[in-house]
């Protein structure tokens, strides 16, 4: 099964305030570049660029993307050719190939699935800074990337979601939101998203003992 590669990267990185993340540096290379080189070996490679911005590489193909993380997933699904599609965040420059593996199976059974991470702290809310009522957190799971679909649902997803103008973070829930369950595949912590300062220090560090 042919399987396309969609790559939202046209998020101005607010949170960390250096500008678009996709351009940031670690280990020598741009966040963009290594979450490519995680997924060298996909049929197809689909990136959505922050509209301007220049990037050209042999064997990936560019589309502009959109005001929203969903409208840039759509700009690039619109030219996906894959029976099968992942999508992941650029801002998770760190792949671990075991992980896809066991998100393709999934997919390839379910139709669609997404990694997650258990939760290791404690879950609390904030009620008004004060600590609040704590969630068993062996009930929740945080959502990692990539999320693969069956092209066709994918789709059917978006062009749903654009007629209801309902906006989501992540693909997941727009497919859920057709009624389709979507599988949940044990992830990987080293494919944390790159959001805070700091957490350009831990992709440092990690960037240099990383055997890919
Ligand atoms: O801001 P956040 O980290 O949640 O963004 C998740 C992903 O969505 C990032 O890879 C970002 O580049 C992408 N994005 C996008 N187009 C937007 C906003 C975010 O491709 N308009």
């Amino acid at each position: 099964m042919k399987i396309s590669v969609l790559f939202p990267a046209a998020g101005s990185g607010e949170r960390l305030g250096r500008g678009p993340k996709a351009f940031l540096e670690v280990g020598g290379k741009t966040l963009l570049e290594w979450a490519l080189e995680g997924f060298e070996w996909a049929d197809e490679r689909i990136v959505a660029l922050p509209p301007g911005a220049g990037f050209t590489r042999p064997g990936v193909r560019t589309v502009v993307g959109g005001p929203t993380r969903q409208g840039s997933v759509f700009n690039a699904l619109r030219v996906a050719s894959g029976t099968l599609v992942l999508v992941h965040d650029v801002a998770r420059p760190f792949v671990v190939r075991a992980a896809v593996e066991r998100l393709l199976q999934a997919v390839r059974g379910r139709g669609a699935a997404t990694l997650v991470a258990p939760v290791p702290d404690t879950l609390v809310e904030n009620l008004h800074h004060e600590y609040g009522e704590t969630l068993p957190r062996e009930r929740y799971r945080l959502v990692q990337t990539p999320q693969g679909f069956e092209r066709e649902l994918l789709w059917r997803a978006h062009l749903a979601a654009q007629a209801a103008s309902t906006e989501f973070t992540d693909d997941a829930q727009l497919v859920i939101s057709l009624g389709h369950p979507v599988a949940l595949v044990e992830g990987d912590r080293r494919m944390f998203k790159v959001t805070y300062p700091e957490d350009l220090l831990l992709a440092e560090g990690l960037a240099q003992v990383w055997e890919g």
